[in-house]
């Protein structure tokens, strides 16, 4: 490696500890460093320099730490590890997305009792210029779909089965989705196989920074009347499930951005 050269990290962020836990068990750690009362953690994940953050929930909270990590830490790509509520009735807990396409389910005009959504950034008014959503580099994601090709999450890490990776779209919203009319109504109006809160603001801001971002969610529930308790009992295997996952990944963006 030419070392002359100044190495640029890349930026990982979860909202929550748990989601986080196994990425700070796998840093060696370098400095640490607080801004806007959050901290980042700087070292390297299996060799790559990163900077790991911890933003807590929602879209504003995870525009803070990604700019920050874009524009004070020079961060080269985003990525997000961490779980998500089911929206696609083909899949299950334990199964995996990675977003090829990211929506703000929130973002948009209100007419006549029904959202349409715009592109995050663009006016939601007159006519849709721009899709809605934020769409994973073609080159990033043929990339991605290789090295997940044949891959599963070990029963005993999954909850009993294994847990199926794939990419999908992902829908993120300032809210927990603990009712299955809404679940269903949003995979009604977007399609989709999972829903978050962060997401979608993550690859607003790769999108402005012109840096790429990768959303890895591990469902922790069904985003029905029970995911809160699906939600509180599935955290720590979907975490960390969506870690695996997320140590696959890291070399793939490694490459794209070095
Ligand atoms: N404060 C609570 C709940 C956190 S909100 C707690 O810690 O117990 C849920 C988090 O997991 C968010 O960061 C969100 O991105 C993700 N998530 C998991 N299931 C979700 C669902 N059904 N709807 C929306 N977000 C969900």
């Amino acid at each position: 490696m030419d070392r002359s050269k100044t190495v640029r990290p890349l930026g990982i962020v979860s909202a929550l500890p748990e989601e986080m836990g196994g990425l700070g068990l796998a840093l060696e750690k370098g400095e640490l460093v607080e801004a806007a009362g959050y901290h980042f953690h700087h070292g390297r994940v299996d060799g790559h320099p990163v900077v790991l953050a911890e933003a807590g929930c929602g879209k504003v909270a995870t525009a803070i730490v990604a700019s920050l990590l874009a524009d004070r830490f020079g961060c080269a790509g985003l990525v997000f590890s961490g779980v998500a509520g089911g929206l696609d009735p083909a899949l299950a807990i334990g199964d995996i997305v990675i977003a090829d396409e990211l929506i703000q389910h929130d973002y948009g005009a209100v007419a006549g009792g029904r959202l349409t959504a715009y592109h995050p950034g663009l006016a939601p008014i007159g006519p849709l210029t721009q899709p809605a959503g934020f769409r994973l580099d073609p080159e990033l994601r043929r990339a991605i779909a290789e090295s997940i090709a044949g891959f599963s999450i070990p029963p005993s890490a999954a909850g009993g089965r294994p847990g199926r990776v794939l990419l999908g779209r992902v829908l993120s919203g300032d809210q927990f989705v603990n009712c299955a009319a809404t679940r269903d109504r949003l995979h009604q109006d977007f399609g989709g196989q999972a829903v978050e809160m962060e997401g979608g603001a993550l690859a607003q801001v790769g999108e402005r920074f012109g840096i790429p971002c990768v959303v890895v969610r591990c469902l922790s529930d069904l985003a029905g009347a029970e995911s809160h308790m699906d939600f509180a009992k599935f955290l720590p295997l979907a975490a960390n499930a969506a870690t695996i996952v997320v140590r696959r990944v890291l070399p793939i963006m490694w490459a794209a951005v070095s």
